[in-house]
């Protein structure tokens, strides 16, 4: 449910959200294709795109790619990818597997305290892993969380490994103390990775300016510095330069 889109008081399902827009922007001459977008040439217009192995050419482009969930980057961690790896806990908290259960999620940001403050309606108990002696988030949503009698934070540890590829399921999380070194290992059912989100922009790496973290720098309001080429929603980076028309109105990233 989408709860805060204008025009939806009691709010709206996402899905039929983007049907709705989907029938708006073809009433008005927009024609669909569900299609990858492989490569883009934005070197000079008409800009190049290549949608499925075909060639398509525009004068204009809107990029709303999107972000993905940043990933741990462990082997075991893709292997487990929905047998009990998730990145989403309102999408997968309530799944039987993870009721009543040890329920891990790794972060220390506003995200992760979501997740985890999610999760206790589902969990036995909700173990928040954090590389820091703190947590990130801000304030109101760091003492919330660690008021909540089913969350325990541990502090200084990183996942190193989850267990267990053989038996095709969470079972357990290996941690590594990042200030002792010691090892360490937390029985659960289910990982809820929290760690941030990676704009969806190595398409357009060296055509347009990307901020150190991967978002699209805007020149001015959605413009890139190449023109004909805009940017929307979640890959828009955070940043206006010194001199751009940001004008403070929310010209930030989409999440
Ligand atoms: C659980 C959850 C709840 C949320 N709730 C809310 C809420 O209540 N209110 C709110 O405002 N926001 C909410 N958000 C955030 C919101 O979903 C995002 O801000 C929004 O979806 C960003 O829109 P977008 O179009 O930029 O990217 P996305 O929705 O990520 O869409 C990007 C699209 O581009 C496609 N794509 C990527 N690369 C290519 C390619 N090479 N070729 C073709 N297609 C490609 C992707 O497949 C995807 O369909 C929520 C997010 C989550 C995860």
């Amino acid at each position: 449910m989408v709860e805060n889109f204008p025009g939806f008081p009691e709010g709206v399902d996402g899905f039929e959200l983007m049907q709705r827009m989907q029938q708006q922007a073809e009433k008005f001459g927009a024609r669909v294709k569900l299609a990858t977008v492989e490569a883009v040439d934005l070197s000079r217009p008409p800009y190049t795109l290549t949608v499925d192995g075909e060639t398509v050419q525009t004068q204009t482009i809107i990029l709303a790619s999107g972000a993905s969930h940043r990933h741990l980057g462990l082997e075991s961690e893709a292997k487990l990818e929905k047998k009990g790896v998730t990145y989403c806990a309102t999408c997968d908290g309530a799944l039987p597997a993870f009721r009543n259960q040890p329920l891990v999620v790794v972060g220390g940001g506003d995200s992760a305290c979501e997740e985890a403050l999610y999760l206790t309606r589902f969990a036995s108990v909700v173990y928040l892993v954090h590389r820091r002696d703190q947590l990130r988030a801000s304030r109101i949503m760091a003492e919330r969380t660690l008021a909540h009698a089913k969350i325990k934070p541990v502090w200084d540890s990183v996942v190193t490994d989850i267990l267990d590829v053989k038996q095709d399921k969470v079972t357990a999380v290996r941690l590594r103390n990042v200030k002792t070194g010691a090892p360490a290992e937390l029985a659960c059912a289910g990982v809820f990775i929290a760690i941030g989100h990676v704009p969806n922009t190595e398409l357009f790496r060296g055509a347009l300016d990307l901020d150190e973290n991967g978002y699209v720098i805007l020149q001015r309001r959605s413009a890139t510095r190449v023109p004909g080429v805009f940017v929307a929603g979640g890959l828009c980076g955070s940043r206006v330069p010194p001199g751009g028309d940001g004008g403070g109105h929310g010209v930030r990233r989409g999440d």
